[in-house]
């Protein structure tokens, strides 16, 4: 006898190619009935006899499409005494303000770029793409997602377009960014002098160009990049130059995955995520060098492979493997979106400039990620992840998460999911934090989001922090670690007391000094701090961030080591060093702080290897990326009452200084020692608390060596321990937890 269902699916199961999916499904299993769209599901009723149901839910699970989520799948038994007698696609409701996950932006699929091979309206069209990939989050402006709610309103469907796009069988049924070479968008290439049009000759043109050491300026899903040839010093030195004061290292994109294994070294888990429908860039360790310039003095290098079509096209043409492939901005400003200001601003690094006509809404950078233990480790979560939640256990509807200030990002709560704004960028900058507030009114649009509860970071001078005031809303201040502990906790579901192990440059303390390297005993609405690094007084406070010598000097005179350090000092070199030795003497400007992130400093100035940086972190980055491995001893600390200190450490480290030591021993004994402090407090904490729990979290945590040797260490000693694998360690993890922190203290009655 015949059954019927109707069955309710939530999770990422719209403009993902969800319902055709379904409907081929129930065609191959001879059931009737029907598929629609709701604002937050996907429903679908179904009748044949109980094998064929069967089938249909297992291969509902274990086939769907790739991007796709189901979260929940309710099945309820009904009685339909009227079965329909096929299976079809019915309109989509829009009938209350719930909404469902929008789809993030994605690679192009292996099935286009074959389509643009054959299929004769889309012959080498660039702006391909089916229900399996494409932009997404980029182009949408409103719900639900139809295509006269996305930029893609702008280009009438053809009657070519129109057909597939209404054809259940159809690979692009449904598309909304549907388009071919007769009706959709279409690059310009601009130069000096002309105004190229015509596909083929933009690709040859603009690979003659990258292959011939010259810069483009390329709009791509999210914004802006720039493009040079990366087997090229001249052009990649000459790229670094006219992005002015950026030190930072460039991403570099890759021909192919052959290309790159020639390049870097790759295992299995790091292959499937730079290969995977997200495309991020990846951080690998170098095997062989690429132009000077592009990531000096670091053995990781930020990688990817194409997801755009024109990436593909464009690497046809081109002679050279890899394509520097970097932010179309100016230092620190957003990535630049607008046309009109990609000529203004970005022809002053070159008059190439490969544009579109599909207008970009939601700005979005690539994301970066490494892998440690088989897992991601987000370091910016932008295009491809960005806006999928992160749930929770408990309710966080109507939480607006302000964020921290340097690596922003701020979130929403939507029921019992989170959902975090992509990348937004150091608040300071005037053009950033004018991206901020536009993309706070953009989430509360697309996510019909109310706010009624603010919560944002201790610091009473960061930009989020009086945003958020200024929102007038019953508001939530969380210290800074606290969050980051939180935002781990939150990714695992854990609402339990842990040990958190909090490290980072600058937070906000409760006592009003700068705190980062913390050793707390927390939950989710309250923490003690049992132990923290030592509080140096540390001359320019800011700008040390900057200026790592500065905090060396700081540390050996709090230490009194000055003496011994005499020959490091004398060959500084530093025009400030009278003026900062006076200022500490005299405790002017040197707020006292407890940060990891000044220690790191520290020894990478001592050691010679950053005295300046030029991008926040240079100094940790460039200590870690000279550890020799495999060496096993480590410098001493001691601990009083509730403070560590690193006295012995740097007199020790001044000593094999004395003795020639070479630096890779010097940091690899740096390293370690900072493991074993890990180790040894929570090991203190253990002891008095009871507590089994560690959650590692904060920018320091970035350091693969750190996070991957704290790790194993701590599991060793049969701690449980917590790391980060969907939000960043860094400040862009923050409003996560600052949100998690909010919903238990509501949920507690708290506020
Ligand atoms: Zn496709
Ligand atoms: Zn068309
Ligand atoms: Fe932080």
């Amino acid at each position: 006898m015949k059954k019927s269902f109707l069955l309710h699916i939530k999770g990422l199961v719209q403009g993902v190619g969800f319902r055709p999916f379904v409907y081929r499904l129930a065609h191959e299993n001879e059931l009737t009935g029907w598929v629609n769209n709701q604002n937050d599901s996907v429903n679908i009723q179904i009748t044949g006899y109980e094998n064929s149901i069967v089938k249909f839910i297992e291969e509902l699970k274990n086939k769907k499409p790739e991007v796709s989520r189901i979260e929940s799948l309710e099945l309820t038994e009904i009685l339909s005494k009227h079965p329909e007698n096929n299976f079809t696609i019915i309109e989509s409701k829009d009938h209350n303000h719930q909404i469902t996950q929008i789809s993030p932006d994605l690679a192009v699929c292996p099935q286009c770029l074959e389509d643009m091979k054959k299929q004769s309206h889309r012959l080498d069209y660039p702006f391909i793409n089916c229900t399996h990939c494409g932009p997404r989050f980029s182009i949408i402006q409103d719900l639900p997602y139809d295509r006269i709610h996305t930029t893609m309103q702008d280009f009438e469907m053809c009657h070519t377009c129109k057909s597939e796009y209404t054809d259940p069988l159809d690979r692009r049924f449904h598309a909304e960014p549907i388009a071919c070479s007769d009706c959709g968008p279409h690059y310009t290439l601009d130069n000096r002098e002309n105004c190229i049009e015509d596909i083929e000759d933009i690709l040859k043109n603009v690979s003659e160009l990258i292959d011939n050491g010259e810069i483009v300026n390329i709009k791509g899903i999210g914004g802006y990049f720039i493009a040079c040839d990366a087997t090229s010093d001249l052009a990649v030195q000459q790229l670094r130059s006219s992005k002015k004061k950026y030190g930072k290292p460039f991403a570099v994109m890759f021909r192919d995955i052959m290309a790159l294994k020639e390049y870097v070294f790759i295992n299995e888990n790091e292959e499937k995520l730079i290969t995977s429908i997200k495309r991020p860039i990846v951080l690998l360790k170098q095997r062989k060098p690429l132009a000077k310039g592009i990531n000096d003095g670091l053995s990781q290098i930020g990688v990817m492979l194409p997801y755009m079509p024109i990436h593909y096209q464009l690497f046809e043409q081109l002679t050279t493997p890899a394509i520097v492939m970097t932010s179309g901005n100016i230092s620190e400003e957003p990535i630049v979106i607008d046309d009109v200001l990609a000529k203004n601003q970005l022809s002053g690094i070159s008059s190439n400039i490969l544009s579109h006509n599909r207008s970009i809404h939601n700005r979005v950078d690539d994301s970066v990620a490494f892998v440690m233990k088989g897992k991601t480790r987000m370091i910016r979560r932008s295009r491809g992840y960005v806006p999928e939640p992160v749930s929770l256990w408990s309710d966080c509807e109507g939480i607006f998460a302000a964020g921290a200030e340097l690596v922003n990002c701020f979130a929403i709560g939507k029921g019992r999911e989170a959902i975090l704004s992509q990348h937004i960028g150091d608040l300071k900058n005037y053009e950033t934090f004018d991206f901020y507030r536009e993309s706070f009114e953009r989430f509360q649009r697309l996510f019909r989001f109310k706010p009624s509860l603010a919560v944002c970071d201790l610091h009473p001078d960061y930009l989020s922090t009086n945003f958020a005031e200024s929102l007038e809303l019953p508001l939530v201040k969380v210290q800074h670690h606290h969050a980051h502990i939180a935002s781990c906790m939150a990714e695992h579901q854990l609402d339990k007391t842990v040990i958190g192990v909090s490290m980072d440059g600058t937070g906000y303390g409760t006592d009003g000094k700068i705190w980062g390297g913390e050793f707390f005993i927390t939950d989710l609405v309250k923490f003690e701090r049992w132990f923290h690094f030592e509080n140096i007084p540390i001359s320019g406070g800011d700008q040390a961030a900057y200026q790592p010598w500065r905090s060396a000097v700081s540390y050996l005179h709090h230490y009194q080591l000055l003496n011994p350090a005499w020959e490091w000092i004398g060959k500084l070199n530093q025009p400030g060093l009278d003026m900062v030795m006076k200022s500490i003497e005299r405790k002017i400007n040197c707020p006292e702080s407890s940060g990891a992130g000044r220690l790191f400093d520290t020894v990478a100035a001592l050691t010679g290897i950053c005295h300046t940086a030029t991008y926040h972190a240079e100094a940790p980055m460039k200590l870690e990326a000279l550890i020799r491995e495999g060496v096993p001893g480590k410098y001493s600390f001691e601990i009083s009452r509730k403070t560590i200190s690193f006295r012995n450490t740097l007199s020790e480290i001044l000593e094999d200084l004395k003795r020639n030591t070479s630096t890779p021993i010097i940091s690899a004994r740096f390293h370690n020692m900072v493991i074993e402090v890990i180790c040894e407090i929570c090991t203190r904490i253990r002891n008095e608390s009871g507590l089994n729990k560690v959650v590692l979290s904060g920018g320091t945590f970035q350091n693969r060596y750190l996070l991957e040797r704290a790790l194993k260490a701590l599991e060793n000693q049969k701690f449980e321990v917590y790391t980060h694998e969907k939000v960043p360690s860094n400040d862009g993890g923050i409003a996560l937890g600052q949100l998690a922190i909010a919903a238990k203290k509501r949920e507690m009655r708290c506020v």
